[in-house]
């Protein structure tokens, strides 16, 4: 590793100054879990960390009548463990639960989660299918973005190295949208995902009102193809129109073979997830 500085600022306001004085000399330290691996494998060497993790309020969670607030230093387990988020927005708090394991999710921040972009995370399909969005602070004041426009490809975000992100929103579902997030480990179960599958569904009546689907691990952002979601919205569930979606994400699925399977078998196995994701959230949304 490289001999660094660790800078400590104690507002959000220092952090920012020292980001705007630092500029590329400088790296966010979050949970540190992932940045402290690649310190010491020199794939970054910056001059100087900037410790966000220990500012004072920096991991709030809040919630108002429309928005959960997660402060970029919430941790993983905080988020899991919130009483807000689990009565609010279960699903959530499931999938956290699948993340690596507890010594991980005690660190992680989910600013540094986000931040980081490597394909293989486990929350941007869930917290994308939820229409979160982050709250990004910088010398020019604060910018918003949904997670969408947050992740540009492998690794890469649309943070400018000034900006850091200071909290992540994520609306209250609507009343009877019901989701779940599946993860396929081809590895030990608490390993990355090989792929992985938020699916939310509300029903009206018999019929599916909304469908929102999205696919984590297999292209360098999270996939959602609003048009095979159409192929729901208005029809009651039937498994020749399920199976007609789970396809369409297969072969839109653009994964990088590794040692957790080949192009081919990431495609099919986000097929059979998909398909499987969609049947799970129809039975909590009261439609199977
Ligand atoms: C052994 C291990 C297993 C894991 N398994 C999984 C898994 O199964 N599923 C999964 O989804 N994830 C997994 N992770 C990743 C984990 O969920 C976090 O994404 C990761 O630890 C990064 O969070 P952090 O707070 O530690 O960030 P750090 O390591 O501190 O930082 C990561 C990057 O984000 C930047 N950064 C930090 N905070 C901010 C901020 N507020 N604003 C802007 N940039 C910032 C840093 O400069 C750095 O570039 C695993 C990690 C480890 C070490």
């Amino acid at each position: 590793m490289r001999p660094f500085d660790l800078l400590q600022p104690a507002t959000v306001d220092e952090a920012v100054a020292l980001l705007a004085q630092h500029g590329e000399d400088a790296r966010l330290l979050g949970g540190g879990a992932m940045l402290t691996i690649l310190l010491r494998q020199r794939l970054v060497a910056p001059r100087y960390l900037i410790n966000v993790a220990d500012i004072p309020g920096l991991n709030a969670i809040s919630s108002d009548h429309n928005t959960l607030r997660l402060g970029a230093a919430s941790t993983l387990r905080a988020i899991e463990r919130s009483d807000t988020i689990r009565a609010r927005c279960p699903v959530l708090a499931e999938a956290l639960r699948s993340v690596g394991n507890i010594r991980v999710r005690n660190v992680a921040t989910i600013g540094g989660h986000l931040a980081h972009a490597d394909v293989h995370l486990d929350l941007p399909p869930v917290l994308c299918a939820l229409g979160a969005s982050v709250v990004v602070l910088g010398r020019h004041g604060d910018r918003h973005f949904s997670l969408d426009e947050l992740f540009v490809g492998y690794y890469e975000t649309c943070l400018a190295p000034t900006e850091m992100i200071a909290a992540v929103d994520v609306p209250t579902p609507p009343p009877g949208l019901q989701g779940v997030y599946l993860k396929y480990c081809s590895l030990s179960p608490n390993d990355w995902p090989t792929v992985g599958v938020a699916a939310f569904l509300r029903a009206d009546g018999e019929r599916i009102a909304e469908a929102r689907i999205v696919v984590g691990s297999v292209s360098p952002r999270p996939l959602r193809l609003t048009e095979a979601e159409d192929l729901l919205r208005g029809e009651r569930l039937n498994s020749g129109a399920v199976a007609e979606v789970a396809r369409r994400y297969g072969r839109a699925a653009d994964p990088l073979p590794d040692i957790r399977g080949s192009e081919d078998y990431k495609r099919r196995v986000t097929e059979v997830y998909v398909r499987r994701a969609v049947e799970a959230a129809a039975t909590r949304a009261g439609l199977a």
